[in-house]
């Protein structure tokens, strides 16, 4: 298991001391945090890391995720996409599904921790079923600043009898909630297999293992396959710039267990670019393997985001860590990493035509890509590693506790 002082020579000794003299103050305090998914996405993935190093500096820090039927989890994706702005028919959102199944699993599940963090929409409700004695958060990992408006209204009535709520960026504040509201930014861990520095022998041996072919500069998109993270837009670009550089797109994208909708949009994109998935010049990758996300961020030209509603965006930094140029859209969370020309370049995702020429750029100018790259990395370091985000944690913990 790892601990904190693994982290030495990554981030300052003062860091790690800091976060070990806020620990001795939460020593022993017992914490849990619910989602509902251990595996794909960018929440579990935070918790895979920022669970283990709670534990490591003393405090009992559990995790659970509230299970679902097909039914249950159809319903959340809707209030997903809605929260973020798309239409709705309240109708198709089961009131019933969403609030049975956590009333269900506050059978199952026996608070009495200290407090409970609770993340995005999917256990919500939980709050409502058990009898609440401590501080709840909710932290909310979505782009809310622009609802659905009926349903926002209704997925308050369980917002409000929370403490505290976490968002990423001050631009989702809302005037309507008289709770706190604490931003708190996403990290990436840079000791999980994920971003750990790897040995060229071991991106060779990954690339050789999912045969790819490296004749070519690659492009790179790694996210689930979700409309808001618009694959087929990003096969656009890609069309537009292999008229100029020849070169090959890879779309990695794993399933989460609460994405209904992934199988379906992997499908449209296999079979909208069967020709270009014939003669590989596009490669769709649905493995969930850590260290191949790893090389592939390595080995890739240029990475693209081409997100038209991103939260924060977790793939962005892990591409910025390893130092590579990275194009993503001036949405959500992202301009909070990239600051254009600097440390990536930001591109408006409805622009094909500017997508690719930012792309283009980098794939021409090696000088200029490595100028990011090596921006972006140290971005990284500053202010989206997972120390920052455990030192953040502890001190809401120390508040409300
Ligand atoms: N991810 C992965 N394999 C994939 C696609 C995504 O491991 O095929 C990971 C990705 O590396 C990142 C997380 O899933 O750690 C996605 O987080 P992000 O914040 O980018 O997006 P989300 O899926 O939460 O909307």
């Amino acid at each position: 298991m790892k601990s904190v002082d693994e982290y030495r020579g990554i981030v300052s000794d003062k860091v790690i001391a800091e976060i070990y003299a806020k620990g001795t103050r939460l020593n022993k305090r017992h914490v849990i945090h619910i989602n509902s998914t251990y595996q794909g996405g960018g929440v579990a993935e935070i918790l895979h890391n920022l669970v283990i190093l709670m534990n490591d500096i003393g405090i009992d820090t559990g995790w659970r995720i509230v299970p679902g039927t097909p039914g249950f989890f159809t319903t959340t994706k809707r209030m997903h996409n809605a929260l973020q702005g798309e239409s709705l028919d309240m109708k198709l959102i089961h009131k019933d599904y969403y609030q049975g199944n956590n009333e269900k699993f506050a059978v199952f599940t026996h608070i009495d921790h200290d407090c409970v963090i609770v993340h995005d929409p999917q256990p919500l409700p939980f709050i409502k079923y058990v009898h609440k004695k401590q501080p709840w958060i909710w932290r909310c990992h979505i782009d809310i600043s622009n609802p659905h408006e009926e349903l926002w209204d209704y997925i308050k009535t369980f917002i409000l009898r929370y403490d505290v709520m976490i968002i990423s960026d001050g631009k989702y504040r809302r005037n309507d909630l008289p709770i706190e509201q604490r931003i708190i930014m996403p990290s990436i861990d840079p000791l999980s297999p994920k971003n750990c520095d790897i040995s060229q022998q071991e991106i060779d041996h990954y690339i050789e293992y999912y045969n790819i072919p490296l004749d070519k500069p690659i492009m790179l998109q790694i996210s689930r396959f979700d409309k808001w993270k618009d694959p087929q837009g990003v096969v656009e670009v890609f069309k537009r710039v292999r008229k100029e550089v020849d070169c090959r797109l890879i779309l990695c994208g794993n399933a989460a267990t609460d994405d209904p909708e992934g199988a379906e949009i992997y499908q449209h994109v296999a079979t909208d670019n069967q020709d270009l998935i014939e003669k590989r010049e596009l490669l769709l990758i649905t493995a969930e393997d850590n260290l191949m996300v790893n090389a592939l961020q390595r080995i890739a030209a240029v990475v693209l985001q081409k997100s038209l509603r991103e939260g924060f965006g977790l793939t962005v930094t892990e591409a910025m860590w390893k130092a590579r140029p990275v194009v993503a859209s001036n949405v959500g969370g992202i301009p909070n990493q990239i600051q254009s020309n600097k440390t990536g370049i930001l591109v408006d995702p409805a622009n094909f035509d500017e997508c690719a020429e930012a792309v283009l750029r980098i794939l021409k100018d090696e000088a200029f890509a490595h100028r990011l790259g090596a921006g972006a990395r140290e971005f990284v370091r500053q202010h989206f590693l997972i120390t920052r985000h455990l030192r953040e944690y502890l001190e809401l913990l120390l508040e409300v506790l």
